[in-house]
């Protein structure tokens, strides 16, 4: 099969688009063949091999993914070959055309969501679901401000937050972004590039400011979060590029929390919450994935490239 092998971390040409063995199933493994992978920013992070987590070398990068089972382990038990399916992470890699998982790896597609859209489920939907939820404790009727809103996360978190009843303001740095963001269902859509944007906020928020914010770009926005967060109101740090200055008498007097988050954190239980949620609101039609761009698996280098350089407008997938 054809899969994409890295032998030394670095730059994106470091992605090499080779011929390798097809994986064996073992008893308790399964075989999925892939239809589309889902490029995160993590995956160029670990490329570069500036992140937490290092992989062995030689490694096929990737944990989104979506496809059709194509063989089973004989002490599988609750899947079937032909089953639709997307990953949640893969034991060989999912920039490939087969991917071994365990079971516990993989979660229904529906057949009203394609492999595209499938593989644009994973990262951003469960990091959406835990900042809104599991660390933001967002109720209905509250008032969240989704920075980046275009991007993986940010439209997963507009389609959720718009469901579950929260009023949403988010915030896009294009047009084309806007009618994307449109079309998940945010209330109010404001532009991160603009001087007066916050005004809006405090105008939108009758003075009150936002009761959660999920932020993308930490290093750029915090300071500037604290001075439209409403009393008792949480920012979701859930990405940042830098480091950032704030004045901590912001929070105090609003006694507002920054919370952290990573993914990675979450446990088995939080982790099957989140899918549960996913496929409820895949189903009844109220999540909806975007697909962007779609490019041919030999180009993961350049997606590489453009996920990080270029603006993000739904999510990059690569067709093995
Ligand atoms: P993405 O699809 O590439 O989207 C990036 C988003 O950032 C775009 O919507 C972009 O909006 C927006 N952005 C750019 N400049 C901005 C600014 N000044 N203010 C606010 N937003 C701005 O990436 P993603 O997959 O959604 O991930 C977003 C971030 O979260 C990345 O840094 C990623 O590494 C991180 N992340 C973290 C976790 C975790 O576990 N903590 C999990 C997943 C992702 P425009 O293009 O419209 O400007």
């Amino acid at each position: 099969m054809k899969a994409i092998r890295v032998y030394e971390f670095g730059s994106p040409e470091v992605l090499k688009y080779e011929d390798v063995p097809t994986p064996q199933v073992d008893r308790q493994q399964v075989l999925v063949k892939i239809h589309a992978v889902g490029v995160n920013p993590v995956d160029t992070y670990i490329r570069s091999g500036s992140y937490a987590l290092k992989p062995d070398l030689p490694y096929t990068p990737g944990m989104d993914a979506a496809g059709v089972i194509e063989k089973i382990g004989e002490r599988v038990s609750n899947l079937s070959v032909g089953d639709r399916v997307y990953t949640s992470q893969t034991l060989t890699g999912a920039y490939a055309e087969y991917a071994l998982c365990t079971p516990e790896q993989l979660h229904p597609l529906p057949d009203n969501t394609s492999f595209e859209q499938g593989a644009a489920i994973n990262i951003p939907y469960v990091t959406a679901y835990r900042a809104l939820f599991q660390r933001g404790r967002a109720v209905p009727s509250e008032k969240v401000l989704i920075h980046g809103a275009s991007g993986g996360v940010g439209l997963a978190a507009v389609q959720f937050a718009v469901a579950a009843g929260l009023e949403v303001i988010a915030t896009v740095g294009s047009s084309e972004g806007r009618k994307l963001v449109e079309q998940s269902g945010a209330h109010h859509i404001l532009d991160h590039t603009s001087s007066n944007y916050l005004e809006s906020v405090k105008e939108l928020t009758a003075g009150h400011g936002v009761d959660l914010i999920l932020e993308m770009l930490a290093n750029v926005n915090l300071a500037k979060d604290l001075s439209v967060l409403a009393r008792g109101g949480r920012v979701v740090v859930i990405g940042s590029r830098g480091t950032v200055e704030i004045t901590p008498r912001e929070l105090m007097s609003r006694e507002g929390d920054i919370l952290g988050m990573s993914l990675f954190n979450a446990t088995q239980k939080d982790l099957n919450a989140a899918h549960a949620a996913i496929y409820a609101g895949l189903l009844n039609h109220t999540l909806r994935p975007v697909v962007g761009r779609t490019l041919p698996l030999a180009e993961a280098a350049l997606a590489h490239k453009i996920v990080i350089e270029s603006r993000a407008l739904g999510k990059l997938v690569l067709i093995p």
